[in-house]
């Protein structure tokens, strides 16, 4: 009997399950089998769709058999599953959950040609899409040119039409005749035209048109850079590099050109921001810049739009991928740069399911595909700093403003006299002067919502979420106390829900309540605001800095939202309002924040012609983050914060763990939390693991949603013994399953 070569294959199957699985191929499927495809599965008693990985050497044990191969083309390369298994391992996360979390939500079809009849009877070639979201299918009509057939009247006006143009679809043939739907069929049917149906990309952008705009000569500065990135991207190995160049310093000049480098040496290029629509000035010059096909990705796009520009890149149309977080995963092929613009950005790290950071990922994947990484910030993250220093990645640096622009002249107000006042007098005197002389100014304040607090004066009642440990923020606008964790609200009592009496105070200031006082104060300045609320729906913040670049408002008021990279030349004054709450966060980076927030919002100042001035209140006058950032000082505050993170032995002088442990009953969450520690404990000795443990104890954020949280923070000198201290710790604790255990590596919330 001749041997039989079995057929075996590794899967991963996107569940929270540890490792793969393995499985055999029947000889029907032996052809179609292979990896980067997804294959439907006996798991259990369900059936299951798993993602294979490749050929396997003879397992022990009994296989179940693969039941079909879903895919005509694998879904990712070789490369790209390593980079997907160096995600699972470094965050400790099941591979199959990653390939999920990286493909498209929209990928979930078969397609496969077929012949059909249409509706009216004419025959189509038609793309078949099975299940999950579809492509965008549209009727287009070719001539035949060999055709003899003659036909008279609207038909031959079509078929003129059509012969001249080659094709057509059907919506642009019925915007030219009108209904001619019958002509068609006829033209079909007569062997004159023929009909296929294609699929089409829905394009977010293709609406709008882009002037063209050439290169800039750089300056000395950026020359330098430049230089260094191009040089780089030439030699075709991976080398990181670290941007620093103030606000305005002509940083994206420098990103616009090492790209056009490599896309000379028939290199692709991929630009993260942190959210893109927050920056639709970037995509625009991007556009302007390059004729090549770029791809925009971003949180705003439909499945079937992220599933289109996915098609397109996987196929090589696209140069240039633009997007947030998740467009690490962008299928790119000859990848030549990846740029991270403000890489100090908190929203960089995904904060659910797979909690992984796309800046700190970009060097793993420029380091895969042998790229130049450029991350760029005017307030690099310390970690950048110390790693630049120590020559882990090559520092660039832009320490002036373009054009010989001066920055801005600051000065601090200390409100600490003046408790209730929601403007101190100069800063009211500087909105006065500005609107007089037509300039425009921000007021940044990082608080949403009208009043931060409603409090009874008679009993001391507080409005809080049941839910969650925090409360309540009122919302003039929509009348109504809301809660920024769950978004329970309840509407706005005119009485104590405590002790009924009329005396309830609205405490702690908004964006909303600064907007009236605002309005008020200037009753004849155009004022506008920009938050969560205010920009609701699609391309909602898109028309707030509209507003603003055509100068139809002189005042807006905002959250961090107005701080990201906008470059308005119109704006001469900033003020921060203020920046105290992010300063009193318990979280060992609240002071880098708090530095980085308000040197990104003063840097929207005087990038005009005209000089800019800012002004912050507060009520920490003395503090570092707040000092340095006025003065403009980023090695200052680099300085202080570094001997604070030595001294406490936090990032980068060591790595970070946290796990979370939750429940909806108390007492649970505290004697789950006391085991895991327990076990972490007992393998942290086995192993003689040099990793502190902390706690656990109740989380700052004690109770959200229901659930009660308690904390473990590990921190570890070394790298590989935090990982080996999790990874033993997750194949040793089971947790019952009410509970929610939640391991966050490289955690950048510590709420
Ligand atoms: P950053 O990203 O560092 O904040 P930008 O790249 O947005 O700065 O540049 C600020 C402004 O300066 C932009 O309007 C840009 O077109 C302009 N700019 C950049 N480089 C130059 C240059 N070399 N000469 C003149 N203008 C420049
Ligand atoms: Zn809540």
């Amino acid at each position: 009997m001749p041997t039989s070569v079995h057929h075996i294959v590794e899967v991963a199957i996107p569940l929270p399950l540890e490792g793969s699985f393995h499985y055999h191929v029947p000889e029907r499927l032996s052809q179609l089998a292979v990896a980067g495809k997804r294959v439907l599965v006996p798991f259990g008693r369900r059936k299951l769709t798993g993602y294979l990985l490749g050929d396997a050497a003879a397992a022990v044990g009994e296989l179940k058999d693969i039941l079909e191969v879903l895919d005509e083309e694998p879904l990712f390369t070789p490369s790209e599953l390593e980079f997907y298994r160096w995600i699972a391992t470094y965050y400790l996360h099941p591979l199959g959950e990653v390939i999920k979390m990286a493909l498209p939500a929209g990928i979930n079809l078969v397609s496969r040609y077929r012949c059909e009849t249409a509706e009216d009877g004419t025959p189509v070639l038609r793309e078949f899409l099975s299940g999950g979201k579809s492509v965008r299918i549209e009727r287009f009509y070719l001539a035949v040119p060999e055709s003899t057939a003659r036909p008279r009247g609207k038909g031959f006006e079509i078929l003129e039409f059509l012969a001249e143009a080659g094709e057509s679809s059907a919506a642009l043939l019925r915007s030219r005749f009108g209904n001619c739907s019958s002509q068609l069929n006829r033209l079909v049917a007569l062997g004159a035209a023929r009909l296929i149906e294609r699929e089409v990309y829905r394009d977010p952008y293709r609406a709008e048109r882009f002037s063209h705009d050439s290169p800039l000569p750089l300056n000395t500065d950026q020359s330098t850079a430049f230089s260094r990135i191009s040089d780089a991207i030439a030699s075709g190995v991976f080398a990181p590099f670290l941007l620093h160049g103030v606000t305005g310093s002509g940083k994206t000049e420098v990103y616009l050109q090492s790209i056009a480098v490599a896309l000379t040496a028939g290199k692709s290029a991929l630009v993260l921001v942190p959210e893109i629509a927050l920056t639709p000035q970037l995509v625009g010059r991007f556009k302007s810049r390059f004729d090549c096909g770029i791809a925009v990705l971003h949180s705003g796009l439909s499945d079937g739009e992220r599933f289109d520009e996915w098609r397109r890149i996987r196929r090589g149309e696209v140069a240039i991928v633009i997007g947030a977080r998740s467009a690490l995963f962008a299928p790119l092929k000859r990848l030549g740069v990846i740029v991270v613009d403000e890489e100090h950005e908190g929203s960089y790290k995904q904060s659910e399911g797979v909690r992984y950071n796309s800046r700190d990922l970009s060097l793993v994947r420029g380091k895969l595909a042998s790229a130049v990484v450029v991350l760029g910030s005017a307030t690099p993250l310390v970690t950048s700093y110390h790693a630049a220093q120590s020559g882990r990645l090559g520092y660039l640096q832009l320490p002036n403003r373009v054009r010989e622009l001066p920055m801005p002249e600051t000065a601090m107000l200390d409100a600490r006299r003046h408790k209730g006042e929601t403007f101190l007098r100069p800063l009211i005197d500087a909105i006065g002067e500005n609107l007089d002389n037509g300039g425009q100014t921000l007021l940044f304040l990082n608080r949403r919502g009208f009043a931060t607090y409603i409090v009874c004066q008679a009993c001391g009642h507080v409005l809080r979420c049941p839910n969650c440990e925090v409360t309540l923020t009122y919302h003039r606008g929509k009348g109504r106390h809301v809660c920024h964790y769950c978004d329970y609200s309840i509407p706005a009592p005119s009485i104590c829900p405590g002790c009924q009496g009329k005396e309830i105070t609205l405490l702690g200031r908004g964006t909303e309540r600064v907007e009236e006082e605002v309005q008020q104060l200037f009753p004849y300045a155009r004022v506008a605001r920009m938050d969560r609320d205010s920009t609701k729906g699609k391309g909602g913040h898109a028309r707030v800095l509209k507003s603003l670049e055509d100068g139809s408002v002189d005042i807006l008021i905002g959250t961090q939202m107005i701080a990201k990279g906008h470059d308005f030349p119109g704006v001469t004054l900033v003020g921060v309002v203020s920046a105290d709450a992010s300063l009193n966060l318990p979280d060992f980076r609240s002071s880098e924040r708090t530095f980085q927030l308000v040197t990104q919002v003063m840097g929207r100042a005087g990038r005009g012609d005209k000089p800019g001035r800012v002004l912050v209140q507060t009520l920490a006058p003395d503090h570092y983050a707040l000092v340095s950032a006025v003065e403009h000082d980023y090695q200052g505050f680099y300085a202080k914060e570094i001997a604070f993170r030595e001294d406490v032995g936090y990032p980068p002088f060591a790595h970070l763990a946290s796990l979370t442990i939750s429940s909806v009953a108390p007492a649970q969450a505290e004697s789950s939390a006391e085991e895991a520690a327990g076990v972490l404990r007992r393998i942290k000795r086995d192993c003689k693991l040099r990793v502190e443990i902390l706690g656990p104890v109740t989380a700052p954020l004690g109770k959200v949603r229901g659930r009660f949280r308690w904390q473990i923070l590990l921190k570890g000198r070394e790298r590989s013994e935090l990982h080996k201290l999790l990874f033993h710790f997750r194949t040793g604790y089971v947790h019952p399953s009410t509970v929610r255990l939640v391991i966050d590596v490289d955690p950048v919330e510590m709420l």
